[in-house]
């Protein structure tokens, strides 16, 4: 085990002088959707269940990385919930020294009953994805039912002090573009904080991705209609969202532009995917694997030289443009943070 205290002495920074503060966790590549801009209705070649990381695994990389000053963790996917007993995982790395944040992304279908136990192991926040509030339009953009489990679901993490709850709402041009105004009153009436993302190219989404992009200044734009917009911080912490609110409301309306550098500029993050590989930006090839050097003995101090070397190859932004395919995201685990 880590010496806590020495090793925090020199916390991880990319060579862009990026402090390096939040680890996004992808606990499995599988999904109990299929969203049209995000996975093939066949699935995925899914990752072997063998080689996917135990909670053992991915605690000691947590605990490695939280030894030079990660300090946030997001349990993503594919979709974390269908991962059993989620909530044991996030007991473990709450018990991380250093560990200050655990958050959760999630399509909300499995929230309802889960928030209860997740709340008590000490998870802090949650964001839930949300294309629309028409169940026809769910089904369509999903690929299954649910409409009304995600509702709840988002209900169910407010109450159990999951908050502040963060809507991430992928806008598509004919698809659900006309409902961001509903989504926007939402947040005058709730403590909801919105976030519509651009929809980006991945897998075989890439034609469709053309046609359906909307650009997050079409969004402001709309939105600024429906009343006077005020900047405001993002509501816990930073985060790639551009973020507002309209006057005397309790929730906030927020774009991400995955495609624009803006997103890059402050990015204080790595990834880690399902079996193990440490992926150093959202839209790159370069994955470095730590289950090899976890599994052959290396121990958590082999997992922290891993760390500290990555970060000479953490390039400084990402090289994707609009309607380019990303060779990338078998263990997509994505944007949302
Ligand atoms: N299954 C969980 C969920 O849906 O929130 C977590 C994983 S999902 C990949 C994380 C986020 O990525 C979601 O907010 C989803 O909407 C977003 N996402 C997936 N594919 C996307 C794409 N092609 N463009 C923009 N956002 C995308
Ligand atoms: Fe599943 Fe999330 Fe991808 Fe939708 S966006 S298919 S819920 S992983």
């Amino acid at each position: 085990m880590i010496d806590l205290i020495t090793a925090a002495a020199e916390p991880l920074v990319d060579a862009f002088r990026r402090p390096i503060t939040y680890l996004r966790v992808s606990v499995t590549d599988r999904c109990n959707l299929r969203c049209v801009y995000c996975m093939p209705e066949a699935g995925l070649p899914w990752i072997p269940k063998p080689d996917v990381l135990t909670f053992e695994e991915i605690t000691s990389i947590v605990r490695a990385a939280a030894s030079i000053g990660v300090r946030s963790i997001r349990l993503t996917g594919g979709e974390p919930l269908i991962r059993r007993d989620l909530d044991h995982l996030v007991a473990m790395i709450a018990a991380v020294p250093g560990i200050d944040d655990i958050a959760l992304s999630t399509n909300g279908l499995l929230l309802e009953q889960q928030a209860p136990a997740l709340a008590a192991a000490g998870l802090r926040r949650v964001n839930v994805s949300l294309d629309t509030l028409h169940e026809d339009r769910f089904t369509a953009i999903a690929r299954r039912p649910g409409l009304h489990r995600v509702l709840a679901g988002i209900d169910a993490a407010i109450a159990h002090g999951l908050g502040p709850v963060k809507i991430n709402c992928v806008v598509m041009r004919g698809a659900n573009d006309d409902e961001l105004e509903s989504f926007a009153r939402m947040t005058r009436e709730r403590a909801v904080h919105i976030r519509f993302i651009e929809v980006m190219p991945v897998h075989d989404n890439v034609e469709m991705q053309k046609d359906a992009w909307v650009s997050s200044d079409e969004v402001l734009t709309r939105l600024g209609a429906l009343g006077e917009l005020h900047a405001v911080p993002n509501p816990h912490g930073n985060g790639p969202a551009r973020t507002f609110a309209y006057d005397g409301a309790p929730g906030t309306v927020g774009v991400i532009s995955p495609l624009a550098h803006d997103y890059c500029e402050t990015c204080n993050r790595v990834r880690l995917s399902a079996d193990g590989r440490l992926k150093l930006c959202l839209f790159g090839d370069n994955m470095i694997d730590l289950r090899t050097p976890l599994r052959t003995g290396g121990g958590e101090e082999a997992i922290v030289d891993i760390l500290r070397a990555s970060m000479h190859v953490k390039p400084e932004r990402h090289h994707l443009d609009l309607g380019q395919t990303a060779s990338m995201m078998r263990a997509f685990s994505e944007i949302g943070g």
